[in-house]
């Protein structure tokens, strides 16, 4: 799809509440810039406390009294299945919208997040039917079963990294269950949200199961959270805002789902693949513009190999094409705004202040648009900043390693624990180290390898409860015991 001509495509920019298209109350709109060239794509409806009220109201009686949770199982299925169909038959241009606003290659957004993100729908489509409690052999003359039931309207505040996919993965879960559901999308990247809530309504999703709130977190987010009308809220995005959210969320007890950030550590040992490796370790962190909360931004690399390694790694960094993310041969668009832009340069800096070496990159590409150079810093200690803090960009951090027991150590030595992967030929390392990395996922001889099968989510400050898998439904569900005496 060339670029020009691409603002014909963009067709939803209001707020979708109770199937229909509205204008926010207040009557005003905030702008979506294109971070390749800064410019305004469109204006978007911005919601705010009035219109998450109007939300909460309709995904209530939606859920309260409308047909989604009571249909049959399998009909529900078979209209998500029908959604997947709509999404598969828009995805060029569903791809064009994600890299426009998002600023990621669209061959990417075209190969990876879309299709992964229908494969998502479609394996929860399948459990739309399958959802069932047991019978427990109580003590006396009872039946006593459990139904497991949907926990009702859920708030979903998702990030800018994988607008797409991350709509997916909450929509995914929450509708099979029979839930119904307040999003808000990131306010850099709104747009696709609301056209995969167009598309969810051709498919026959009914008024009010999905509702669209774009806006701001510190107003529609957080009303959102407050409402007493929501059950659940499902998160994804930064500790910080999380913090918050817990607190916020607690007079109203809500449950929560929080899928947060990471450091994660990458572990190269000499016996591995070192090919495969290199190439693991430049995917593990650049992939996305290193916007993703796994990414493999913490390097170890095992002493003897060190300096042969960095260089397959260095090399792969420079021959990465940044640019123009509608060149089909770019590998790398720019970073999502000016902010994290921002954050990301002050972070190379500090890097370089620290005492860090840049074997290659730290630098703006261009003078327009949100480019940075893919980075590696080698000679990186624990206690730099660039070793610690999550930085969220195509910077990465490289360590030495030669003791293993000392690697463990320095490896889970971090607030968070989403992902980590390690490298090498040795089965009972690679299953020794497999049980003592704290994290969420651990891939070994391989990174970011993801399957809607396959639960994903984080130990420690990473956050808790499981997306994907049977563990996502799980956090869509309520247990119901009934005990029933039997004459
Ligand atoms: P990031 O740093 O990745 O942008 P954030 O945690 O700031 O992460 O944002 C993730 C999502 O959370 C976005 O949709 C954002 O608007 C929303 N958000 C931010 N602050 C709040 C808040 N106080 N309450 C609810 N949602 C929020």
């Amino acid at each position: 799809m060339p670029e020009s001509g691409l603002d014909v495509l963009i067709r939803q920019t209001q707020l979708f509440i109770d199937g229909q298209w509205i204008p926010a109350q207040s009557g005003k709109t905030f702008d979506t810039i294109n971070p390749s060239n800064e410019e305004v794509i469109a204006r978007v409806a911005e919601g705010d406390v009035a219109d998450v009220e109007h939300a909460v109201l309709a995904a209530r009686r939606a859920f309260d009294e409308g047909p989604w949770p009571r249909m049959d199982a399998r009909e529900r299925g078979k209209i998500m299945h029908r959604f997947c169909d709509f999404i598969e038959a828009e995805i060029d241009e569903l791809a064009a919208i994600e890299s426009l606003d998002n600023g990621k290659p669209v061959k990417d957004a075209r190969s990876v997040d879309i299709p992964l993100a229908i494969e998502c729908i479609r394996y929860y489509a399948g459990w739309a039917d399958k959802i069932q409690g047991s019978t427990i052999p109580v003590r006396g003359n009872f039946l006593c079963y459990t139904r497991r039931e949907p926990v009702g309207v859920a708030g979903q505040i998702i990030p800018w990294n994988f607008p797409i996919l991350m709509a997916a993965w909450k929509w995914g879960p929450a509708l099979a269950t029979g839930c119904t559901v307040v999003m808000k999308p990131a306010e850099q990247t709104p747009l696709t949200c609301l056209r995969l809530a167009y598309l969810a309504q051709k498919a026959g999703i009914p008024d009010g199961v999905i509702n669209v709130v774009p806006g701001f977190g510190p107003t529609a987010g957080a009303a959102i959270v407050q409402h007493p009308g929501v059950d659940k809220i499902a998160f994804t995005g930064s500790g910080e805002t999380a913090q918050h959210i817990m607190r916020q969320s607690a007079d109203t007890m809500k449950r929560l789902t929080l899928e947060l950030g990471g450091k994660s550590p990458n572990i190269v040992f000499a016996d591995a693949d070192l090919e495969s490796a290199a190439e693991g370790a430049h995917i593990g962190i650049h992939l996305n513009q290193g916007q993703c909360c796994c990414a493999g931004s913490r390097l170890f690399v095992e002493d003897s190999i060190h300096d042969s390694f960095v260089e397959k790694v260095v090399d792969l960094s420079r021959k990465r094409r940044v640019g123009n993310p509608f060149d089909p041969t770019t590998d790398q668009g720019p970073q999502v705004d000016r902010d994290q832009f921002e954050k990301i340069m002050s972070y190379i800096d500090k890097g370089k202040r620290e005492g860090a070496v840049c074997a290659t990159g730290g630098q703006r590409v261009g003078d327009r648009g949100y480019f940075i150079e893919p980075t590696v810093f080698t000679e990186v200690r624990d206690e730099m900043a660039i070793a610690r803090d999550e930085i969220f960009g195509p910077v990465l951090s490289v360590l030495r390693f030669s003791d293993m027991e000392e690697l463990v150590r320095r490896a889970n030595a971090t607030t968070y624990g989403l992902a980590a992967a390690v490298w090498t030929r040795d089965v009972s390392k690679a299953h020794i180290l497999a049980e003592r990395l704290r994290a969420g996922t651990v891939w070994v001889n391989c990174y970011d390898v993801f399957d809607a099968a396959a639960p994903f989510g984080g130990f420690k400050q990473s956050g808790f409860g499981r997306e994907l898998g049977q563990r996502g439904l799980d956090a869509y569900l309520e247990d119901k015991t009934v005990t029933v005496r039997l004459g």
